[in-house]
């Protein structure tokens, strides 16, 4: 039975301007839990991560609003928060739409820890916009008081960022395997993982930093020896020229001419930038099919015949 590593972008959880309500997320993830329940009545079995921007945004919110009254948490500690919550969910839904279909198997989420390297030049350049935006006098604050770095972002207000270190491994690999092998269906690595340095004696710390979720989903469609890697989203694909006079969509793609497109930086950093490094590295990790499409179109996308695609 073929393994595929599907991941969920934000679009699966919460729509563009929606705020982010418990009633909004159940909504979105049992309509993602419709289109996931399909794939696997087809037969497949399935590695489920997703992102986490919006609801740790809120989480730091949480935490600001309860200065003084309860402790405030360090972002690690709030991935871990943002994985058992948007984990929860999922496993509801995935339930209640196999049973809709008449199945009946065991769905697990996996807290996960993702590992990165403590020399990672992203430590010594914070780019990762986290939470809200606040007023300049927060932000000095937050410097002086915790060494955060924050930045002026285009008039809007001041903005926390943080480093976005490379993912080299995930943790919990062998947790994971297993229960694949015995036939669970696995949610996790939530938010690209909580991000991890590992010290000289081999002990485990978190860190302040957001990886690419995309990038994470490679690491562990790779480690799983996963047939194919689908990274859904809120686009068709990849794009030349996004949004601009000659845009082009792009279907199925060689490796080594995506990643001519890659380096003439069609992608831009952030969003679709990794999601295309995921891809390609999958590809040369011994993939057999990597998928950037719609959400929507997870079925099509996982037999290889929609969205910019690479097979291996
Ligand atoms: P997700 O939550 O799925 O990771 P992102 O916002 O990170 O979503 O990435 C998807 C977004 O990438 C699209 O909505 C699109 O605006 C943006 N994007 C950037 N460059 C491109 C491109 N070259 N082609 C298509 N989409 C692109
Ligand atoms: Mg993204």
């Amino acid at each position: 039975m073929d393994t595929i590593v599907v991941a969920l972008g934000g679009n699966a959880i919460l729509q563009k301007g929606e705020k982010g309500t418990a009633e909004d997320q159940r909504r979105n993830i049992q309509n993602t839990a419709a289109q996931l329940a399909g794939l696997i009545k087809e037969g497949y079995r399935l590695v489920i991560t997703h992102g986490n921007g919006p609801q740790v945004g809120n989480i730091l919110i949480q935490n600001e609003a309860g200065r003084g009254k309860v402790p405030e948490m360090p972002m690690d500690i709030c991935g871990a928060q943002s994985q058992g919550m948007i984990g929860y969910m999922l496993q509801m839904c995935l339930r209640n739409a196999l049973r809709k279909l008449g199945l009946d198997m065991p769905i697990s989420t996996v807290i996960t820890q993702a590992l990165v390297d403590k020399n990672d030049p992203a430590f010594s350049h914070p780019t990762k916009p986290v939470g809200p935006f606040y007023s300049e006098e927060w932000a000095q604050e937050r410097m002086e008081r915790y060494g955060e770095t924050w930045i002026e972002d285009a008039g809007r207000g001041w903005r926390r960022v943080v480093p976005s270190p490379e993912p080299k491994a995930i943790i919990e690999t062998p947790s994971i395997k297993s229960l694949v092998d015995q036939g669970h269906i696995v949610i996790c690595s939530g938010g690209g993982g909580i991000p991890v340095v590992e010290s000289e004696d081999g002990s485990l710390a978190g860190v302040e930093a957001v990886i690419e979720k995309d990038l994470s989903a490679e690491r562990l469609a790779s480690s799983v020896k996963a047939t194919s890697l689908i990274i859904l989203t809120d686009v068709n694909g990849a794009a030349l020229n996004y949004r601009g006079a000659d845009e082009t969509w792009l279907g199925e793609v060689t490796l080594s001419k995506l990643a001519e497109y890659y380096h003439e930086s069609h992608f831009f950093e952030g969003s679709m930038r990794p999601k295309v490094k995921a891809i390609m590295r999958f590809i040369e990790h011994s993939g057999k099919i990597a998928v950037i499409a719609a959400l929507d179109k997870a079925r099509e996308a996982a037999l290889g015949q929609t969205g910019t695609r690479i097979l291996g």
